[in-house]
């Protein structure tokens, strides 16, 4: 009987309206936690979790062994390779594409990779109109890891004294 009587006269005298405009007027004046994207970026961790890329050596020689751990670790089925033997006698891939709209961006192929040739990039700003845009071949991995190594490589340095 008393909670319904107190409930009534928090009705009455718009309580729940108070409390909220008290809280409104504690944030008023401090400042503002807001941020302006896309003018404006909140702070990365060299360890985000964004578009793959493959990666080469200082030489140009195309980082992947074409071992497949990353395949395999996949738990989205998102990665596809095959291997080819070359004329010198090295294995590499002669295919590998990510579908993106597979991919949970959970990182397990960056760390099965021995070789450190997939990454994902700090890259969150890219979008496909259609689902096929999504599906990154090699050369496109290939085409991001050239045009973002050097960012690609002080990330990587960044949090080697935490692995
Ligand atoms: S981030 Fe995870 S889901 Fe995406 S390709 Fe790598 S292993 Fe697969
Ligand atoms: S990216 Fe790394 S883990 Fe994947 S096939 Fe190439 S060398 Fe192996």
């Amino acid at each position: 009987m008393f909670k319904k009587i107190s409930q009534f006269l928090d009705s009455l005298m718009l309580r729940d309206i108070l409390v909220g405009m008290l809280i409104t007027g504690r944030y008023l004046f401090k400042p503002k936690i807001t941020i302006q994207y896309p003018e404006e970026k909140t702070p990365q961790s060299p360890r985000f979790r964004g578009l793959h890329a493959l990666r080469r050596y200082e030489n140009g020689e195309e980082r992947c062994i074409g071992c497949k751990l990353c395949e395999a670790v996949c738990p989205a089925y998102a990665i596809t390779i095959e291997t080819a033997e070359r004329d010198d006698g090295t294995r590499r891939t002669s295919r590998y594409d990510i579908d993106l709209t597979k991919c949970i961006f959970c990182g397990f192929c960056e760390e099965a990779c021995p070789v450190d040739a997939i990454v994902e990039t700090n890259i969150f700003e890219y979008f496909g109109e259609k689902r096929g845009d999504l599906y990154f071949t090699k050369d496109m991995l290939l085409a991001v890891g050239d045009r973002y190594e050097k960012d690609i490589a002080a990330n990587r340095a960044a949090d080697a004294p935490y692995r």
